[in-house]
């Protein structure tokens, strides 16, 4: 038995990269697990193979984050199967870089709907349950590129500076409720958003690191479960640096 079991948590994003990670250390430590995905079914599938294979239930939902509805509805289709959520997890995000001056306007606001909104949107679903149950914890996927900025990446940048805003502003709104919210703040891990990344970007990278190395999914995946369990019971409006010392 581990320190989720007889828990529901809701990964968004959970079909790939850090979210499957995320997904499978909640499932290892006993959860009930549901991971969304935007249209990827292939990997869904097989994330909830990967699930259930570990002995738990686990389901997979479609939605886009970026749609305020869809989100009340997945909360909704949650409670209906599983009566409770214990934990979510908002990690569904997408990267779009570009220089300021070329920057399109459709680019910043999928941008900010998916990696800002989709969160505001699924802690907004997920409160009145949380607190109808006397608690919850909430856990923001948030980035390094949102504490230092980064040339190219405006957009994301703002979501996930945002993204910390919020988690520290809802910290504070849910806390007597017994529900807490923090986020983690990755560095550069490898995934597939990081994938098509030059060698020599990559290497580039490794070098102006202290641990002098690229993070992995499972690393940010244990920050997370910590942030999420009854171990960090005192802690909410938290921002947890997994960067291998790149800022400090
Ligand atoms: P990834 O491999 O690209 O996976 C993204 C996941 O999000 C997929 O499951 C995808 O579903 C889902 N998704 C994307 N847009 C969505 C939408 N509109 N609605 C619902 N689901 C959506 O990403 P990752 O690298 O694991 O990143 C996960 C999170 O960590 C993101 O928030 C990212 O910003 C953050 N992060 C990543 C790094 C890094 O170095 N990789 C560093 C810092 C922070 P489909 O597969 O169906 O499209």
């Amino acid at each position: 038995m581990g320190d989720f079991s007889n828990k529901v948590a809701l990964v968004t994003g959970g079909s790939r990269g850090i979210g499957r990670a995320i997904a499978l250390e909640f499932a290892r430590r006993g959860a009930t697990v549901i991971i969304s995905y935007a249209g990827n079914e292939a990997a869904a599938i097989d994330t909830v193979k990967a699930l259930t294979d570990l002995g738990g239930k686990a389901k997979a939902i479609r939605f886009d984050v970026a749609d305020s509805e869809a989100c009340s509805a997945a909360i909704d289709e949650v409670m209906k199967e599983f009566t409770r959520i214990d934990v979510l997890v908002n990690n569904a995000g997408v990267a779009i870089d570009g220089l300021l001056m070329r920057f399109k306007d459709e680019d910043w606001d999928k941008t900010l709907d998916t990696n800002l909104k989709g969160a505001f949107s699924l802690m907004r679903a997920v409160s009145r349950p949380m607190m109808k149950q006397k608690g919850g914890a909430i856990v923001n996927v948030s980035s390094i590129v949102g504490e230092m900025g980064n040339a190219g990446q405006a957009a994301y940048s703002a979501s996930k500076a945002g993204l910390i805003g919020l988690t520290k502003s809802i910290a504070r709104e849910l806390a007597s409720r017994n529900i807490r919210v923090n986020a983690v703040t990755p560095g550069f891990i490898t995934t597939d958003m990081t994938a098509s990344l030059s060698p020599e970007l990559k290497e580039k990278m490794s070098a102006s690191i202290p641990l002098s190395r690229i993070g992995n999914a499972e690393e940010v995946a244990a920050a997370v479960a910590f942030l999420a369990s009854d171990a960090a019971s005192y802690i909410t409006g938290e921002v947890l640096k997994v960067n291998g010392g790149m800022y400090m």
